[in-house]
């Protein structure tokens, strides 16, 4: 269980089961836990005193123990394209963003899961960043509650889609990432389908297999090569867990049937865009039960990478088709308010280092 500070324990770091415990803990019977789960996630609710059901003497209790953290303080950014960027100055002074991208019949949002990361993918600037810190549960779910406030304020509807696409390596905080999870799937907590999460890996394959076991949350992987040696030069993580390994893993992931992994390949100019790598990912991914996302790369002011044209993306997705696979291309969002995968940094909010 976290405690803040004030050795109050944040209720939005724990889930059903931990605030079960945490008002037995208080002499409470476990029913009190589901009921308070559902006051804390109702739209408005700040304040225990808001929780009428429960005695005055039991709110005042709660109040000495306990807290409910969220986010006042935060910048947000318009891009040309609609889509929303959201800088949170966490209580240690250190900054997560979260993007909010507006489709047709969805709006999805893309949660961090640590300030900074560890992973240091060549071609993102998360990476270049460092790493800080893990993400508390809370500070995972406290996104989530801002994004979807401001969105129901500004008219734009509930949150349909999230997706831990953001700053960090989400495996990589394994606990805090399965605790929101738990919250953001649970009926009295934000009660989002597991269907509609989305969890997104650099490669850590044993932490994978744990996801899909506790979550059914679906699965993306960040693939972005064919070769061990190019995907190692690209990212780092792949020296650990190379490529047949990471393939093996996303083939015996545990999901629901009909889910398939996504694959995400960013594409590069002459480094992994060749007709021969569409070949190899063919090969590659041949008998895995997947879908493939082809990105082009966001500038992060690394001359060595480059966006191919368009008729060369067409090219290696037509490849890819004509072998049987479902191949999307995605559009960047966001870009020019570095909201766009690979740019999120904490960009125009100082992050604090001490
Ligand atoms: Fe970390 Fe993801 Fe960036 Fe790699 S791409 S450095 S895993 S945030």
């Amino acid at each position: 269980m976290q405690k803040n500070k004030s050795r109050k324990v944040d209720l939005k770091d724990l889930t059903q089961d931990q605030l079960v415990r945490f008002v037995e803990s208080l002499g409470q019977p476990a029913f009190r836990g589901r009921q308070i789960l559902a006051w804390i996630y109702r739209p408005g609710i700040s304040e225990f005193s808001q929780m009428t059901d429960l005695a005055k003497e039991f709110r005042a209790v709660l109040s000495q123990a306990a807290t409910m953290s969220r986010f006042d303080d935060y910048l947000v950014e318009s891009s040309m394209d609609g889509t929303i960027k959201f800088g949170f100055r966490l209580k240690d002074g250190l900054v997560i963003e979260s993007v909010l991208i507006p489709e047709e019949e969805r709006n999805t949002l893309c949660v961090s899961s640590q300030v900074g990361c560890a992973m240091g993918c060549s071609f993102c600037l998360t990476g270049k960043m460092g790493f800080h810190r893990n993400l508390r549960t809370a500070e995972i779910v406290n996104q989530v509650c801002a994004a979807q406030e401001w969105s129901f304020s500004h008219e734009r509807g509930p949150l349909t889609n999230l997706v831990f696409m953001g700053m960090g390596e989400p495996l990589a905080n394994l606990e805090s990432v399965l605790d929101a999870i738990s919250i953001l799937t649970e009926q009295r907590g934000l009660d989002f389908s597991n269907r509609r999460i989305t969890v997104s890996t650099c490669g850590l394959v044993p932490q994978m297999q744990i996801l899909g076991e506790q979550t059914g949350v679906n699965l993306a992987i960040s693939l972005h090569a064919v070769d061990d040696e190019v995907r190692s030069s690209l990212m780092p993580i792949n020296r650990r867990y190379p490529l047949q390994q990471l393939i093996e893993a996303s083939r015996t992931y545990p999901q629901k049937r009909r889910k398939r992994v996504m694959f995400e390949y960013t594409l590069l100019e002459g480094v992994n865009d060749a007709d021969t790598d569409a070949e190899k990912l063919a090969d590659l991914l041949h008998n895995v039960p997947c879908k493939i996302n082809l990105l082009s790369v966001n500038p992060t002011g690394d001359a060595r990478f480059h966006s191919p044209k368009e008729e060369r993306i067409l090219e290696f997705q037509k490849i890819l088709r004509d072998r049987g696979f479902t191949v999307f291309i995605r559009q960047s969002r966001g870009e020019d308010i570095a909201a766009a995968c690979g740019q999120l940094a904490g960009k125009g909010w100082p992050v604090n280092q001490d």
